[in-house]
């Protein structure tokens, strides 16, 4: 096959892994900086242009866009998806996932466990969403944020009516979510290529902090996952249409809470902390099921 990998860095730990993967399974593998394609839309003939020439003869793309990129790089792998190349991940689906709000509304329809979540507009609204969510202590999170940043624990009603009018004061969205204490300041994530979690990690939050994202100088180490969350990782990838996810589970007292799936989750974290070919496994669902025009998922 050749394989065309969207990314911005050649040099990051996902997108060599997946390099290597597919190489060492016989493919041609290119990189491809998400932010040179150029289009043209012409009616029967979607062209992409890169550097001058035409990109042409993909049997797949791996999409590794980064959420800063999220507009214009769903726009590029549309184009892709408009050409007949087989995507990991379609751009509906990643457009999907990077909307929080749409995210659990999604799955909540479809009755996976999920914090108790709200969000609102007005600031006169305030004292109801809060109590809506179970009072204090509660999480504050900035729609827009990823790796932990903009992610705010309010310890009383006092300080999150504050936080609150400061993001509104600032037309931040934000959304406004119970605390799960019991989790520890810890969450898990689940990888899941192809309907299986493949692999799993916990990841434990420095002293002092709840956030567990490894960028926040959290630790990730194995772990069994139970039945349980195993099947909700897998539902809500489905649920969100996506081959390739990184589902962030809470372990609560009344069992799993989904936080987030991911659809460009990171290959580093998860293959040192289990040993395992992730970067492979993705070549191998690409082998199973990129066939020309036909994408695998549409989502809910
Ligand atoms: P980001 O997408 O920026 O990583 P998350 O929503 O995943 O933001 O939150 C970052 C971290 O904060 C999570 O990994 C988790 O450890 C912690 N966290 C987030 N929401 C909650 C919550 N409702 N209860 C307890 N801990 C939480
Ligand atoms: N790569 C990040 C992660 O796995 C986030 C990617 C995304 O927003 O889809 O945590």
């Amino acid at each position: 096959m050749k394989i065309a990998i969207l990314s911005r860095n050649p040099k990051l730990y996902s997108t060599r892994r997946l390099v290597e993967a597919g190489e060492q399974a016989g493919h041609e593998v290119h990189v491809i900086d998400t932010l040179r394609c150029y289009m043209s839309m012409v009616s029967h003939k979607p062209e992409i242009h890169f550097k001058g020439r035409t990109l042409e003869g993909y049997d797949a793309v791996i999409p590794r866009i980064g959420a800063s990129i999220t507009f214009y790089g769903c726009a590029v792998l549309r184009q892709f998806e408009m050409m007949g190349v087989f995507p990991v991940n379609e751009s509906v689906a990643i457009t999907r996932s990077r909307d929080k709000l749409r995210s659990l509304q999604l799955l909540a329809r479809k009755g996976v466990g999920l914090p108790v979540t709200g969000f609102a507009n007005a600031p006169d609204d305030i004292p109801d969403l809060i109590s809506m969510v179970g009072g204090a202590p509660l999480v504050i999170k900035l729609l827009e944020g990823t790796q932990g940043i903009g992610v705010v624990l309010a310890e009383t009603r006092q300080a999150a009516e504050s936080v609150i009018e400061a993001f509104m004061g600032m037309s931040a969205n934000i959304m406004v979510q119970e605390y799960i204490k019991e989790a520890g300041g810890a969450d898990i994530r689940c990888f899941v290529v192809d309907g299986k979690v493949v692999a799993s990690m916990k990841r434990q939050a420095k002293d002092g902090e709840f956030r567990s994202n490894l960028h926040r100088g959290g630790s990730a180490s194995l772990i069994r996952i139970t039945p349980e969350e195993r099947a909700t990782a897998v539902r809500a990838a489905r649920i969100m249409g996506l081959n390739v996810a990184g589902v962030d589970i809470l372990r609560s007292n009344h069992g799993p809470l989904v936080m987030e799936v991911n659809s460009s989750p990171g290959l580093e974290g998860i293959e040192s902390a289990t040993g395992k070919d992730v970067a492979g496994m993705i070549i191998s669902f690409l082998e199973k099921s990129a066939r020309p025009h036909r994408t695998a998922t549409k989502g809910i």
